[in-house]
C-alpha cells in the first residue's frame, strides 16, 4: 500500500519531541534584515572578548536581580497558565542561575570543577512601566492558533500577541501555544541575543515547557527551556557552536569542550566527538539540546560571558547587591576554613616533605593567619620558599605564559578592592595532562580547588578580610607548587 499522501504540510502535533530552539535562526534573520545589527553584534562580541580575557566582567559585583514580566498569551484554557506555574518557573531560574539546583551534583566528576554560580536572580516585576503596582504577569486572549519565530508575532498586540514592556528595564518573557519556526517545525522557545531591536527583545517559551506545574509536560517540565533561552538573552551560544554537526563552530567559551552537534534526550557519559575524549561533550550544560532532567549547569566561562552582557549591552537592567542567599561557592567555602586546610596539609605523604626549611621569609610569615598554609610552607624545601612573591601578589602572566601551561589555567582579574588586596582569581585545573605522574599533582589540584572556592566567594563579595588574607596565602602556596611541578 502506498504511503498516505499528506494534503496539509503543517504538523498537527504542536509539541516537539526533542529540544529545538530558534535563537540562531532568529539571529540570522536579524543579521539579514535589521540595519546596523551586524555591526552592533560585532561590537558586543569584541567587547565581551576583551572583558572576559583581560578586564574581568565584574563591574557588577555580588548578585544582579532582574525584573521579569511574563506575558501569558492564550487561546486555550491550558495556555492560560496559572500564576503558580509562572512562579514555579521563576523559582527554577533562581536555582539554576545561582547553581543552587540540587541536580548539579549529577555533573560527571571530571566536569564538576566547571559548575559555576552565575550570580543572577529573577523576580516578577512589582511596578509596571506606568509606575503602577503589578504582579509581573500580563494576560492576553488571542484568536491565533499558532505563533512563528520568523514573524515574532507573539510580541505585538497588532498580530495577536502582547506588546513588550521597555526592554531596557524588564526581561520580557512570552508564553503561548503552538510555537513554530521558519520551517513550520514545532519549537520549545527562542530568544533574542543582546543588541537586537528593543521591540522584540526577550524570550518566548512554549507554555507546556514553562515552569514545573500546571501545563508543564515531560520531558520539558523542569523549567530548563527558559533557563536555556535566558542564557541566549545573556549572550550565550549553543554549546556545539551552531555549525551543524561540524567541529569548527565556536561558542566563544574557553572551558566548554569543542563538540560536534547538539545532544538530545538523556545521553550517557561520555559522548566523545571532535576529538574531545576522554570526557567528551559537556552535554549536561544548559546550552545543549538535552531534556530538562539531563541539563544542570553553566560553566565559569559562560558566567563570564553573561556577566559581560550585564556590564555591556544589558547594563541598564536589574539591580546589583551583595548575594544574600547561599550559592554554590558558599557551599564549598563553608567547610573549608582553617582546620581543613591544616589537616589537608598535615596529611601529605612524608616523601613530599624532604628538606624542611628552618625559617620563612618575613614577607610570608608576617601576616599569615593562624592555621593557614603556614605549616605547609614551613615544611617545604628551602628552594621553594625563596621566590615567594612580595606583598602577597604574583603575576598571572607567569601562569598563563609559562612552559608548564601551554594552554594556561583560567586566570581572571577581579575588581580591585573586592577582596582587599587580592588581585586575581584562579580557576580550573592546576595542570593538564603533562603532569600526569607527578606525586605532587594531587596536592596542586587540591590547593587549586581551594583557591578557586575562595575566588568564587570573592566574586560574590562574601569574602571576609581574614579570608582574603588566607586567599593570598593560598595563592602564594599555589604559585610555589606550580613552580615545583615544572
Ligand atoms: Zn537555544
Amino acid at each position: 500500500m502506498p504511503p498516505r499522501k499528506r494534503t496539509e504540510s503543517a504538523p498537527t502535533d504542536d509539541v516537539p519531541t526533542r529540544r529545538i530552539c530558534a535563537t540562531d535562526e532568529v539571529n540570522e534573520r536579524l543579521l539579514r534584515t535589521v540595519p546596523g545589527y551586524a555591526d552592533t553584534r560585532s561590537e558586543i562580541e569584541n567587547r565581551t572578548g576583551r572583558m572576559v580575557a583581560f578586564e574581568g566582567a565584574v563591574l557588577r559585583t555580588g548578585c544582579t536581580s532582574i525584573p521579569v514580566v511574563v506575558h501569558v498569551v492564550h487561546r486555550t484554557t491550558a495556555e492560560n497558565i496559572s500564576d503558580a506555574q509562572v512562579q514555579s518557573q521563576i523559582d527554577v531560574l533562581n536555582e539554576d542561575f545561582r547553581a543552587r539546583n540540587a541536580d548539579r551534583t549529577n555533573t560527571p566528576a571530571p566536569f564538576q570543577g566547571l559548575v559555576a554560580d552565575a550570580r543572577i536572580t529573577f523576580r516578577l516585576a512589582t511596578t509596571d512601566p506606568d509606575g503602577n503596582p503589578t504582579n509581573g504577569i500580563t494576560r492576553t486572549s488571542t484568536s491565533r492558533t499558532s505563533f512563528n519565530s520568523e514573524a515574532d508575532d507573539v510580541k505585538s498586540a497588532s498580530t495577536g500577541g502582547a506588546d513588550p514592556w521597555p526592554a531596557d528595564q524588564y526581561l520580557n518573557i512570552w508564553t503561548c501555544g503552538n510555537l513554530r519556526n521558519s520551517r513550520n517545525e514545532a519549537l520549545l522557545g527562542y530568544a533574542q541575543f543582546p543588541g537586537g531591536p528593543a521591540a522584540t527583545d526577550g524570550v518566548v517559551v512554549l507554555h507546556s515547557a514553562f515552569g514545573t506545574t500546571g501545563s508543564a509536560t515531560a520531558p520539558f517540565d523542569r523549567g530548563r527551556t527558559t533557563t536555556h533561552e535566558i542564557g541566549h538573552w545573556l549572550n550565550l551560544r549553543h554549546i556545539w557552536g551552531d555549525d551543524g554537526t561540524g567541529c569548527s563552530g565556536d561558542d566563544f567559551v574557553a572551558d566548554t569542550p569543542n563538540a560536534a552537534g547538539p545532544n538530545f534526550g538523556a545521553p550517557t557519559f561520555p559522548n566523545i566527538t571532535c576529538g574531545n575524549g576522554p570526557h567528551g561533550d559537556l552535554f549536561m550544560n544548559y546550552m545543549d539540546y538535552v531534556d530538562d532532567a539531563a541539563m544542570f549547569m553553566f560553566t565559569h566561562g559562560q558566567v563570564a560571558r553573561m556577566q559581560a552582557a550585564l556590564d555591556g549591552a544589558r547594563s541598564t537592567i536589574g539591580t546589583t547587591a551583595p548575594c544574600r542567599d547561599k550559592g554554590f561557592a558558599d557551599d564549598i567555602v563553608k567547610p573549608l576554613p582553617t582546620e581543613n586546610v591544616k589537616d589537608f596539609i598535615k596529611e601529605r605523604p612524608k616523601e613530599l616533605v624532604k628538606e624542611p626549611v628552618k625559617e620563612l621569609p618575613k614577607d610570608v610569615v608576617k601576616d599569615t593567619p593562624k592555621d593557614t598554609p603556614k605549616e605547609f610552607v614551613k615544611e617545604r624545601p628551602k628552594e621553594l620558599v625563596k621566590e615567594l612573591p612580595k606583598d602577597g601578589g604574583f603575576d598571572p602572566k607567569d601562569f598563563v605564559e609559562g612552559p608548564d601551561f601551554p594552554q594556561g589555567p583560567v586566570v581572571q582579574p577581579v575588581q580591585p578592592g573586592l577582596g582587599g588586596q587580592v588581585p586575581f582569581v584562579l580557576g580550573g585545573q592546576a595542570r593538564g595532562a603533562a603532569g600526569g605522574g607527578d606525586p605532587l599533582l594531587p596536592l596542586v589540584q587540591q590547593v587549586g580547588a581551594l583557591l578557586w572556592a575562595y575566588s568564587s566567594a570573592a566574586q560574590q563579595g562574601t569574602l571576609s578580610p581574614r579570608d582574603s588574607a588566607r586567599w593570598q596565602q593560598l595563592s602564594a602556596v599555589y604559585a610555589q607548587l606550580v613552580a615545583l611541578l615544572g
